[in-house]
């Protein structure tokens, strides 16, 4: 059945003749439509977020992402089979997506009962003086969040819920290829008693909404999730504002030799194939140790059969599509560069319209596409290394720095690597994408500015630090 559904301008649906049509990536048949915003709807979402309104206390706010958190909870299914017809995304992944945004509204709303103030004492030195000094956090006036399509509800649950527990209105743009789970989860919000103000939701032309959010200089903060591309676009368009950006990554699996090779192949299958590939943190290069390369890609062949891939909504399937069919295709001549550089296809490799086989790739040339740009599918190449070092020197040789894994059974060689790697998180006997909800993430070089998210960063990068002091 195929949902109709408009942009939200303080929680009201807007009138639109401009639509956009959303399709199943797998079935090609229509999901729903989607009633688009203009420039008019941009003015009017930042004059809602900044009316003068009293502002919404601690428990209000824990109320609204409780409350939130308890709808999701009853329509889980619901949520997870939206995903699925829209992202092509397995529904056994989003299942798993749903439960994980339900730990987002779960720690915001514990996040938003923290008082996070300190105090610091004026008579500490014989400069100083008998005062106190004190930090509050006052929220951002407006954020503009813009999220990507990998993670329908999860990446918009990451921006909004961290809004909500600040107290900061936010605009949201979330991605044109996934915009109904975007805007139904708008709608459940405001069900939760989020005020109107706090949220509008807009979609539209890139350059009459997207662009103009993060130009107007109303907008204290741009929190973006996506490509490398369009963060720097955004970086270079914004002007004078506070930027957090969650860009792309190319993640590295190290194996070494005295890994546990069955846990390295599990490892390396999941990090590589889960949600199609489609994660930032996926492992996107899987360099292992020289004398247990042969053994470890004979035990990631015959774990990689175990991802059946084919109709996202059949409950024994692993891998549903990529986004479309376009990502599909790319994907497929990015294993055909490599292939004719020296590649060769251990298994998968099978096209069939947006269904991508997971495949096993060996023999990659380090300066593939496959290997120094980001493929955002479940591609899994593996790259022989000499030794710890060697593996260092390639995981850092790439543009990006968002996450990496490493298997090792000593304690030695994982510090060596916590210390080398040049990235935002690494992850011992786990895949790159490890974490929780609200532990700080993010990346650096291209993947990143180096500012977190995370529920708790998240909060921090959406208020400002105003410090009083008193006499005592
Ligand atoms: P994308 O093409 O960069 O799009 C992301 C969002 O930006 C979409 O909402 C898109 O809108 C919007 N956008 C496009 N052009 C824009 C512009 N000129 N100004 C402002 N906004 C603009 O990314 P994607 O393909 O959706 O997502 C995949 C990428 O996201 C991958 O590179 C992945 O690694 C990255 N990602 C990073 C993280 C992280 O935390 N580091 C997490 C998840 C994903 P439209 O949809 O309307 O084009």
């Amino acid at each position: 059945m195929s949902t109709i559904v408009n942009c939200l301008v303080a929680g009201r649906p807007i009138s639109s003749r401009n639509q956009v049509t959303v399709r199943s990536p797998y079935s090609r048949e229509v999901v729903g439509t989607v009633g688009l915003a203009g420039r008019d709807h941009v003015d009017a979402a930042f004059a809602a977020a900044l009316q003068p309104a009293e502002p919404l206390t601690r428990f209000t706010r824990y109320e609204i992402l409780d409350r939130a958190r308890l709808l999701l909870e009853g329509r889980r299914e619901e949520f997870a089979r939206l995903i699925t017809s829209e992202a092509g995304l397995c529904i056994r992944e989003t299942r798993y997506e749903v439960g994980r945004a339900l730990d987002v509204l779960r720690l915001a709303a514990v996040e938003a009962l923290h008082d996070d103030g300190q105090i610091f004492s004026g008579d500490i030195s014989p400069q100083g003086k008998a005062r106190k000094i004190f930090t509050v956090r006052e929220p951002a006036s407006v954020v503009v969040a813009i999220s990507p399509f990998n993670h329908p509800l999860n990446q918009v649950v990451h921006k909004v819920a961290p809004a909500i527990a600040a107290g900061a209105p936010m605009i949201l743009k979330p991605s044109e290829k996934t915009p109904l789970t975007a805007l139904r989860f708008a709608e459940l919000l405001h069900q939760a008693g989020l005020p109107g103000r706090m949220l509008s939701v807009l979609l539209g032309p890139t350059g009459e909404v997207a662009e103009r959010l993060v130009q107007d200089p109303r907008a204290e903060v741009v929190s973006f999730t996506g490509s490398v591309a369009v963060g720097k676009r955004i970086a270079s368009i914004a002007g004078y504002k506070r930027l957090v950006l969650e860009l792309g990554g190319n993640d590295p699996l190290i194996v070494l030799d005295d890994a546990d090779l069955d846990l390295a192949a599990q490892l390396a299958a999941e990090g590589s194939y889960r949600n199609s590939g489609q994660r930032c943190t996926a492992v996107k290069r899987i360099l292992v140790h020289d004398s247990v390369a042969d053994e470890f890609t004979r035990r990631l062949v015959a774990k990689t059969k175990e991802y059946t891939c084919g109709d996202p909504s059949d409950e024994a399937t692993r891998v549903g599509t990529v986004i479309d069919e376009q990502s599909a295709i790319y994907l497929e001549s990015v294993i055909n560069d490599a292939v004719t550089a020296g590649a060769k296809v251990l298994y998968g490799g099978i096209r069939n319209g947006a269904l991508l086989q997971p495949t096993v790739i060996t023999n990659v040339p380090r300066d593939s596409r496959m290997i120094v740009c980001e493929s955002f599918g479940p591609l899994a190449p593996i790259l022989r290394v000499r030794d710890l070092d060697d593996a260092i020197a390639l995981a850092n040789a790439t543009a990006y720095g968002l996450s990496s894994g490493v298997v090792t059974g000593s304690l030695d060689k994982a510090l060596k690597a916590v210390k080398q790697l040049r990235c935002g998180t690494v992850n011992i006997n786990e895949v790159p994408g490890f974490r929780v909800e609200h532990s700080p993430f993010g990346g650096i070089k291209d993947s990143g500015l180096g500012v977190k998210e995370g529920v708790v960063e998240a909060i921090k990068s959406m208020t400002t630090v105003k410090t009083f002091s008193l006499p005592w």
